[in-house]
């Protein structure tokens, strides 16, 4: 009988299972894929890291949890800049001064954009914004709106701007300085080595079942543990009682190009309707790599269906007031935890995840 049965080798699942073993606990772990790492695998390609679901960089500004990711590898000095590229137009994000001055020609100082972005928002701007396009327009106004993130935004969420929420866009920086950095956070990087080799460092010496999915063993494993920590989404697990839950999908394309540098940055948005893809990333920018070729992906944003990787949760109130159902059927469950991003059905990020499963063992 083991202590606990993690379920998922993600981040989430990785933690609780390597603090659970440091407090003495016996554990297992079983995963569905046939890798470790949940959505933060990364694979070596023509010797580079390759984020096969999706860029991720680490920021966080809570010292315990870029402490507690220090032990499992040497961060570098990755700072993300993306670059939008609208038709034959490339801008600095997030929106900050490189980009004003880009936009409007005769802007130079914090003072001229300043003026410039009200004049902007001045026919738009609402006290309390009640979807993302009344949120965008009242924040930058109407041209940043139009080039820089109606088509993205779209295109991602699949949904008009006009009936999407308005906290989507509410943590995108907006800067009257020259500075590129897409995040606010005190401490950034890249792990260097890639992120897999974090999670096997925490697994290290764990019971780990690839290839394995509860689902398919409910009743067997159940008896196997006195409890289980679940990371997969909960509805689910529920079997859909109350109906499925929605998420957004992304289909990469991946290609290894004969060439040693294709776009000059990590990540570049396409912000243009026209444009099927949201973005392309340059794998070896992350690391500063100078391999002969390089690896990019193209990310297509598509709608979920049953079976396809859940990737995004759409919190808008249906979605929300669905995910409560689950929630309190799950509080009767004395057995069964759920925790991170598809347990608790929130975006959350690696730092987010890290400082709530820490929180978890805390109380174990
Ligand atoms: P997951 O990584 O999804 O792990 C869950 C695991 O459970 C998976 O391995 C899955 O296969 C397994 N599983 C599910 N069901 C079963 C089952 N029935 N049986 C067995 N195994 C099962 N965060 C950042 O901080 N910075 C970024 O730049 C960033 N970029 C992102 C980009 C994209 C495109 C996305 C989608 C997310 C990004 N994130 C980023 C968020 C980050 O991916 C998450 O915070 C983190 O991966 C969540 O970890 P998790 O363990 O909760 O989930
Ligand atoms: N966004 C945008 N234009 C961009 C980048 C982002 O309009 O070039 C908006 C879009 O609505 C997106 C949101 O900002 O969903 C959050 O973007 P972020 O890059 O933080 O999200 P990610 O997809 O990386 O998690």
């Amino acid at each position: 009988m083991y202590d606990y049965l993690i379920v998922g080798s993600g981040l989430y699942g990785a933690v609780c299972a390597h603090e659970l073993t440091q407090k003495g606990f016996s554990c297992l772990v079983v995963e569905k894929r046939n890798h470790l790492g949940g959505n933060i695998y990364t694979e070596e390609v023509e010797g580079i890291q390759v984020h096969k679901y999706g860029a991720h960089i680490f920021h966080t500004s809570n010292e315990e949890v870029w402490k507690y990711m220090n032990q499992f590898a040497k961060f570098n000095h990755y700072v993300n800049s993306p670059i939008a590229r609208y038709h034959d137009e490339c801008y600095n994000l997030p929106f900050n001064m490189n980009t004003f001055t880009k936009l409007w020609p005769n802007v130079f100082t914090p003072e001229e954009a300043r003026i410039k972005i009200e004049e902007e928002k001045k026919d738009s701007f609402k006290e309390n914004p009640s979807n993302l396009e009344e949120q965008a327009l009242s924040l930058v106004g109407k041209t940043i709106y139009e080039k820089l993130i109606k088509g993205y935004t779209e295109k991602q969420w699949g949904k008009p701007c006009k009936e999407l929420p308005a906290f989507i866009i509410k943590r995108l920086p907006v800067r009257y300085t020259f500075d590129n950095n897409y995040f606010n956070d005190i401490y950034q990087g890249i792990p260097i080595g890639g992120y897999t080799k974090i999670i096997e460092k925490m697994l290290a010496g764990i019971e780990v079942k690839l290839n394995y999915n509860f689902l398919e063993h409910k009743e067997q494993l159940s008896k196997m543990a006195k409890k289980i920590i679940y990371t997969g989404p909960i509805d689910e697990y529920y079997e859909y009682c109350f109906g499925p839950l929605e998420y957004r999908s992304i289909r990469f394309e991946t290609e290894v190009l004969d060439m040693n540098n294709y776009q000059g940055n990590a990540v570049v948005n396409y912000t243009a309707e026209d444009i099927p893809f949201t973005r392309i990333i340059e794998h070896k920018h992350f690391d500063f790599g100078s391999q002969k070729k390089t690896v990019i992906s193209k990310e297509f944003s598509s709608t979920w269906h049953t079976g396809d990787e859940p990737y995004y949760p759409i919190n808008d109130q249906h979605n929300n007031d669905l995910y409560q159902k689950y929630k309190k059927l799950s509080l009767k469950d004395t057995k069964v935890v759920f925790g991170g991003r598809l347990g608790l059905y929130k975006y959350m990020d690696m730092d987010d995840i890290v400082e709530s499963a820490l929180e978890f063992v805390r109380g174990e």
